[in-house]
């Protein structure tokens, strides 16, 4: 038995529910519940919130997240050999759990879900990185979640919180950190997972700010840090030419040095820059 609820084993649970992981859906399974206990406890306002998990799998993030007093957790899960296993969990812990089969890319799951929600997942990296980018930009600021509590590989962990002068700096960094705070809270080597992948992992937070931390138009802001960073190695005067004819004038205005490279420019200087782009 398990320590942290009644359910069997995880490994128990993959046997008997024939669960071989499949790669082509990313599936590196968490099995040590001690685990994704601690994992659901970096989850903001746990008690108080219900959780969207982005691929439960076998549960065990979800068991985490329950054991440790989630109010609710709404899954959504594109393989359905893990469904038996997922009505066991909302078996064991009546009316906490509600289970969606599909593909979270483009399942709607917010009619299931009460303020104030939290997001946890561990997802493979390229559905990861594309929600990611979806909940970072909505239409309307703040989004419908408080915050994210996300595994990715490290090196995508890594360009989520980077800083201006370092190599991971870049669109991530700058989408995540003009309307989040967004931090490393783990870090976890390939031996965490069952099969063990090839790369180390990272558990990312990130918590929404009420307002962006610098005033400037979204779309404007996401067409210049696009055109800068998409030919990161250039000049800031070539790089953001094709945006507009006067863009050496544009970019004195706002205080950047034509000559710069993107690498350099902090988050505040996008967003004078974006503006800069809007004005007449
Ligand atoms: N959360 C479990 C854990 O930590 O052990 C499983 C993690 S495994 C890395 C990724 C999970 O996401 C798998 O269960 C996989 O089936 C599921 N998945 C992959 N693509 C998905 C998608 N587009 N929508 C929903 N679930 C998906």
């Amino acid at each position: 038995m398990s320590a942290i609820d009644t359910l069997p084993p995880l490994r128990e649970v993959i046997a008997t529910h024939q669960l071989s992981a499949r790669k082509s859906l990313g599936q590196n399974f968490l099995l040590d519940l001690n685990l994704t206990a601690k994992i659901a406890r970096q989850v903001a306002r746990l008690t108080e919130s219900d959780v969207l998990e982005i691929g439960p799998g076998p549960g065990g993030l979800t068991r985490g997240l329950l054991a440790e007093g989630a109010r609710r957790v709404v899954v959504v899960e594109k393989d359905s050999r893990c469904l038996p296993a997922l009505q066991d969990i909302a078996s064991a812990y009546p009316g906490r759990v509600h289970v969606i089969e599909g593909d979270a890319l483009e399942v709607g799951p917010l009619a299931h879900l009460t303020p104030p929600i939290q997001i946890a997942a561990n997802l493979p990296y390229n559905v990861g990185t594309e929600l990611l980018v979806r909940w970072l930009t909505p239409p309307e600021w703040p989004p419908f979640w408080q915050s994210l509590t996300l595994m990715f590989q490290r090196e995508v962990a890594d360009r989520i919180v980077a800083q201006p002068g370092s190599k991971a700096y870049g669109r991530l960094a700058i989408l995540a950190q003009w309307r989040c705070d967004a931090r490393i809270v783990m870090s976890l080597p390939p031996g965490a997972f069952t099969p063990p992948p090839k790369v180390s992992s990272a558990v990312v937070h990130l918590s929404a700010l009420p307002a962006p931390r610098f005033e400037a138009d979204a779309g404007t802001l996401s067409r210049v840090v696009a055109a800068a960073f998409n030919q990161r190695r250039k000049m800031l005067r070539a790089a953001l030419k094709g945006l507009s004819p006067d863009i050496e004038d544009r970019l004195r205005t706002t205080g950047i040095a034509p000559t710069e490279r993107a690498e350099q420019v902090s988050i505040e200087a996008f967003c004078a820059l974006a503006r800069a782009m809007d004005a007449t």
